[in-house]
Order: C-alpha cells, then sequence, then structure tokens
C-alpha cells in the first residue's frame, strides 16, 4: 500500500539506546483511537498525565507520562500523542510496535516536520531551521538556527515576495493599456521599486551567506613538507593534542580531521600526510588521500619551516594545487630561525611551539572566508543563496527589460519568474522533488 498523508505515522522519538525516557509520538486521525487502546482514556488536551501503557490483552507495557495535542494547535497540524516512557530500547520497540498494530505507519525520517510544513504550521526555511538546531555543532549555531525556526529569514522573504507581487499587479495593468503602457510604468515608479528591491536583495543575500557559512564552515587542508611543522600547528590550531606529533618524517600517514571555532565559525582542518613521494604502500595511501582532500578544500595552509625556507618540493605542491584554490603560506618555527612573528609579503610567520603568530594566522582564516560573526546572524543553507542569487538575476532581467524595450510583458514575465525562485526557500513554490530530498535528511521521530 501506498503511503499516503492520511497514515497516522508513529515512531521513537527519542535516539537510539538506553536513556531515561523514551518517547514514542503518534500523528495523524487515529491518534485518539490510539490513546484509547494503549491508555483506556483519551488525555485532556496538552496536560500530561500519567498512565499505565497497555498491549492489546491488556498486560503492562510500561508507564510513563502521556500528552495529547488535538489538531490543528499541535507540532504537526495533526492529532498527535506523545507516549513518553521508559528509555529502553525494548520497551520502546514493544510500544512502537502496539502503535502499528493500531493501524499506525512508521514514519520517515523527517515525516513529523514534513507535515508541519504541508499543514502550514512552519515554511520550508523554518522546517530546515529545526533539523538544523537539532545538528547544531555550537551554541553560536544553535542561537542562529533558533532565530531562523522564528523567521529571521522567512520573514525578510515573505517581505520581498510582497513587494514583487505588487509590482507585477503595477506592470500587469499597464499590460491592459498598450497605448499609455509607458506612462503607467513611470507613474508607477516601477524602475525605482525595482532598485529598492534589488538593494534589500543584496542585503538578504549578505545575510544568508554569514549563515550559511556559520553552518557549513569552512574546509582547510594543512600541507606541507613531512616534520615543517603541519600536526603541531593543527594542535596549536585546536588547542588539544589531536594529532601525533613526532620527529620521525612521514608520521602522520592517516587524514585527521578537527573542527576548531574561530569565533563560532566552523573551521574543518584536515591534515594530511606529507606530501612526497614514498615507497611505503601505506603511506602513498595517505599521500592519495590527502590530495583528494585538497580537491575538495576551500583553502590550503602550506607550512613551511622557516629554517629551511621554501624550496623545490613547496614548489612542486604549488604547481600541483587546483588553480582555484586558495593558498595561505605559513613559516613555521620562527623560535628557531629567529623571524619575527606576523604577516608579510602574503607570508605568515609563526611558531606552533611557542604559540608566536599565531593569532595572525586565525584572523587571516577570517578573512579569508568573510565572516564576520556576531549577533543576530541567522542559519542558512546552500540552497537558500542560490534561490536568492536566481532572483537577483530574474530583478536584474526585469530592470533590463524595462530600460531597454519598455516592454511590459518582458518585465512582467521576469519579475513571476523572480517570485518563483524566492518562493522555492520558504516552499511557496517547490516541487516534491526538492521536498523530498530536504526531509529525508531529518532524523526519525521528527
Ligand atoms: P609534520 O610532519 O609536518 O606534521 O610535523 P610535526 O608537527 O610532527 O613536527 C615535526 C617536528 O618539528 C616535531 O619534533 C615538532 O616538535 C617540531 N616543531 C613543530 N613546530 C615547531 C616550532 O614552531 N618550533 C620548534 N622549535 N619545533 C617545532
Ligand atoms: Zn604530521
Amino acid at each position: 500500500m501506498a503511503d499516503s498523508p492520511e497514515d497516522t505515522i508513529a515512531a521513537v522519538a527519542t535516539p537510539p539506546g538506553v536513556g531515561g525516557i523514551g518517547v514514542v509520538r503518534v500523528s495523524g486521525r487515529r491518534a485518539t483511537a490510539v490513546a484509547e487502546a494503549v491508555l483506556g482514556r483519551l488525555p485532556a488536551p496538552r496536560r500530561a498525565i500519567h498512565a499505565v501503557f497497555r498491549g492489546a490483552e491488556g498486560e503492562v507495557i510500561d508507564d510513563g507520562l502521556a500528552l495529547y495535542f488535538p489538531g490543528p494547535r499541535s507540532y504537526t497540524g495533526e492529532d498527535v500523542l506523545e507516549l513518553q516512557g521508559h528509555g529502553g530500547p525494548v520497551v520502546l520497540d514493544l510500544l512502537l510496535t502496539r502503535c502499528l498494530a493500531l493501524g499506525c505507519r512508521a514514519a520517515h525520517p523527517g515525516e513529523f516536520t514534513e507535515r508541519a510544513f504541508l499543514n502550514g504550521r512552519l515554511d520550508l526555511a523554518q522546517a530546515e531551521a529545526v533539523a538544523d538546531l537539532i545538528e547544531a555543532g555550537s551554541a553560536q549555531a544553535a542561537r542562529s538556527a533558533r532565530r531562523a525556526l522564528e523567521g529571521a529569514l522567512s520573514n525578510q522573504v515573505d517581505e520581498l515576495l510582497e513587494r514583487l507581487t505588487a509590482l507585477r499587479v503595477s506592470v500587469e495593468a499597464a499590460l491592459d493599456f498598450p497605448d499609455e503602457d509607458v506612462d503607467i510604468l513611470r507613474e508607477a515608479q516601477v524602475a525605482e521599486r525595482l532598485n529598492a528591491l534589488d538593494e534589500r536583495l543584496d542585503t538578504l543575500r549578505a545575510g544568508a551567506s554569514q549563515g550559511a557559512l556559520l553552518r557549513e564552515g569552512m574546509r582547510l587542508v594543512i600541507a606541507g613538507r613531512p616534520n615543517a611543522g603541519k600536526s603541531s600547528l593543527l594542535n596549536r590550531l585546536v588547542q588539544r593534542e589531536a594529532a601525533i606529533v613526532t620527529h620521525i618524517p612521514g608520521t602522520t600517514r592517516d587524514v585527521l580531521r578537527e573542527t576548531v571555532s574561530l569565533d563560532g565559525l566552523p573551521l574543518h582542518v584536515i591534515d594530511t600526510a606529507g606530501l612526497r613521494e614514498s615507497d611505503d604502500p601505506v603511506e602513498q595511501e595517505g599521500i592519495r588521500r590527502a590530495w583528494s582532500e585538497i580537491e575538495t578544500a576551500d583553502a590550503v595552509l602550506l607550512v613551511i619551516d622557516d629554517t629551511l625556507g621554501e624550496g623545490d618540493a613547496e614548489a612542486a605542491m604549488r604547481a600541483r594545487f587546483p588553480k582555484s584554490l586558495p593558498v595561505i603560506t605559513a613559516h613555521n618555527k620562527i623560535d628557531l630561525s629567529g623571524a619575527a612573528p606576523g604577516e608579510r609579503d602574503a607570508r605568515i610567520y609563526l611558531s606552533a611551539v611557542t604559540g608566536e603568530g599565531v593569532d595572525h594566522l586565525r584572523a587571516h582564516l577570517k578573512a579569508q572566508t568573510g565572516y564576520a560573526g556576531g549577533e543576530g546572524l541567522f542559519l542558512a543553507r546552500r540552497r537558500h543563496l542560490d534561490a536568492l542569487d536566481r532572483t537577483a538575476s530574474h530583478v536584474a532581467n526585469a530592470s533590463r527589460a524595462l530600460a531597454q524595450s519598455r516592454a511590459p510583458e518582458l518585465v512582467a514575465e521576469d519579475l513571476r519568474l523572480a517570485q518563483e525562485s524566492l518562493g522555492e526557500i520558504t516552499g511557496r513554490f517547490s516541487s516534491d522533488d526538492l521536498l523530498g530530498r530536504i526531509f529525508s535528511t531529518f532524523c526519525i521521530g521528527k
């Protein structure tokens, strides 16, 4: 039988494993029948009751708290029942099986939130913020996801959509009067309003791009000759012993990943094996992986032993880095070479051992990403940036059509396309395909 939005869905909403409490969540029209069968009664709306949870033969499965949220004032907009029992996997499984026997279907990942979206409880950007809030890796990311959930992005998108609608109305009004269309467009100040819209889009794009950076972070590969001090510098950046530091060249055989927080900005640092020729098969594998990491990085940090200076080995690495990849050059071990810490000639002089000059590196990395940090940030996704870019290009086309040909039908069409692109962010115009991709990345029970 195919899944239907009419199905009542059920899932264990708490993480797998043993916990203090475990929650089974049920949503749909059978929720009340499940309550009556399992609890023997329907709890009063939005009031926790203590109850015994019973199986088909009247046997006790567990006991705990039960909550009933009648639709539409519930998370999904449907009737929702929450059974909070003891957090053992067997007990929760028995309880879920009981719900399924009562005619519920096991929920897909994200299906509760998908229903909340379909029933108009959340827009798409807010639904994504729910997943981001759950997955937030830092307090800054959690605060920003919360802000997105409260509508920091959605409200601005809605406001711009309204402006676009108003503009379309003005332009389409002119279409009805071909002889006076130019006057009508001028009177309605369409050009001025398009400019203002474009400016607002730029501001929103800037905010969303900070939010996307905060969510996705920056991938930084540390490269350099064996013994240049890559692992030591990584440890200095993450402030703990993540990589094994030795004086034997070629120790870092595997690829190590660490996430460092630069004022909330996640920096995914990847320490690579010394990029050199080797006969050792294990080391060769490390080298191969290092190069594949470099292909997908946002920047490379090339570490040079300042007592040796830059030589042929570094020149060979630079030649192999992808052309578009920014390379940050750090001269390490200045405590031995005697160089002063700081940035000179696009090179940063530092010591991983004493820590001198490392703040310059941190500042440089932040500048590299354009990350400003601070309050007022909202979490955003790559998808939102793409939609904003397409919206801006349709608005630019509309302005051009207006200035050049003054053909209102072209302007109207560009405005319609702009509206459609912008509407993708909050889900006003989204394909089922897009929805499937977004909700399938959620955890089950959410
Ligand atoms: P990697 O092979 O590039 O990862 O280099 P390591 O981080 O393993 O360091 C190689 C050796 O250089 C170790 O003995 C480190 O203690 C030493 N080293 C690394 N950075 C510095 C530095 O800034 N100053 C000094 N004096 N020694 C360093
Ligand atoms: Zn190393």
